[in-house]
């Protein structure tokens, strides 16, 4: 038992300490904690999750030490998706302010890798909006880039390009395509209330596509979009068994025109609520919190590295801008932490 060097808390003998200690050890040695276990977290009051922070605190440093990763991404191609994606301010079947604009040539691609890596990125993301990259002269034109960036810079590669197939990811591997971006967006249960223009195994077969080609994979998904707190745990061991070394959360921001528009954003202690509990699902991949941060956790952020988060997405967003680079770096230093750029 290691929590006996935790700081003791007031009223901690009217908590179910004994609940968390249990899975918080289970986590320390890397083990994920059951199902059954991770449906109790739903009920622990505010102080008892005070509590459970010390511990998925202790989790992220055990497996994560000290580094925060920051992740940076660009937006090659926006808009004008033919998907109904209801988070989405990028499908055709809303109307919102997002912007629109066709896939960036390669010396775009390449100039903003190169810029990422002199603000300190090791890894750089190419991100486009749509079903897939069914265009050859799009597919070609990323292939490109790839190429180009990995002769031209020291950077590791992530694409996050939909549900593209088989025999594509295995060309963007050849091209020197590293890792590749894909969320489930929620989980298997719900998924048809929030999109009906593609199926949940088809998220699941580009994640299987992706580790058939030999990229690494980076899966995650959106909470706050109406499903239970058993969803949100379905969503993190469906995850967890797909196998995945890092895990983008994205908090739902509702934006006007999406069909999502009439959900609140999720309450602070809900948010740091999910990240412990994919913490103790998935005790030693890299958590992100990414979308939605500055809307749910406002000026409390800091609180996501003791929930058991070890890195964010930093400046631009897809379709919303996010808080100043500079900010998070402060945030990440006045915590002891140290500010480690990547990309998901
Ligand atoms: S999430 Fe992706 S696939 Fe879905 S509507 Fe948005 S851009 Fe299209």
């Amino acid at each position: 038992m290691i929590r006996h060097s935790f700081k003791p808390l007031e009223n901690e003998n009217s908590m179910r300490t004994e609940l968390i200690d249990n899975m918080v050890d289970t986590a320390l040695k890397g083990e994920s904690i059951s199902y059954e276990q991770a449906l109790q977290l739903e009920s622990l009051t505010r102080e008892e999750l005070d509590y459970l922070f010390i511990g998925t605190d202790h989790i992220r440093d055990r497996f994560k030490g000290k580094d925060v990763k920051i992740c940076s991404i660009v937006n090659a191609k926006s808009g004008r998706c033919v998907e109904d994606c209801s988070f989405c301010a990028q499908s055709s079947s809303f109307q919102t302010d997002s912007p629109e604009y066709e896939l960036m040539d390669v010396e775009e691609i390449v100039a903003a890798a190169k810029e990422a890596e002199a603000f300190g990125a090791n890894e750089f993301s190419i991100v486009a909006s749509g079903t897939y990259l069914d265009d050859r002269k799009e597919l070609d034109r990323v292939i490109e880039a790839i190429k180009r960036i990995k002769a031209e810079t020291q950077l590791e590669t992530c694409c996050s390009l939909g549900l593209m197939p088989l025999e594509h990811l295995k060309e963007l591997k050849e091209a020197g395509l590293d890792r590749c971006h894909h969320n489930l967006e929620t989980a298997k249960s719900h998924f048809d209330k929030i999109v009906s223009t593609h199926t949940y195994e088809d998220e699941v077969n580009a994640v299987q596509n992706a580790k058939e080609a030999g990229l690494k994979v980076c899966v995650g998904g959106i909470f706050g979009m109406g499903e239970s707190f058993a969803q949100r745990a379905e969503l993190a061991f469906s995850i967890r068994d797909l196998g995945t070394q890092s895990f983008p959360i994205n908090f739902l921001k509702p934006v006007e025109g999406t069909g999502l528009e009439h959900l609140e954003p999720m309450p602070h202690y809900e948010a740091l609520r999910t990240i412990a509990l994919l913490r103790l699902v998935l005790p030693d991949i890299d958590l992100f919190v990414c979308g939605g941060r500055e809307e749910v956790l406002a000026d409390q952020q800091e609180q996501l590295f003791s929930a058991g988060a070890n890195g964010i997405l930093g400046g631009n967003y897809l379709t919303t801008k996010g808080q100043d680079p500079k900010r998070d770096i402060e945030m990440i230093e006045n915590l002891g932490l140290n500010p480690v750029y990547t990309s998901i």
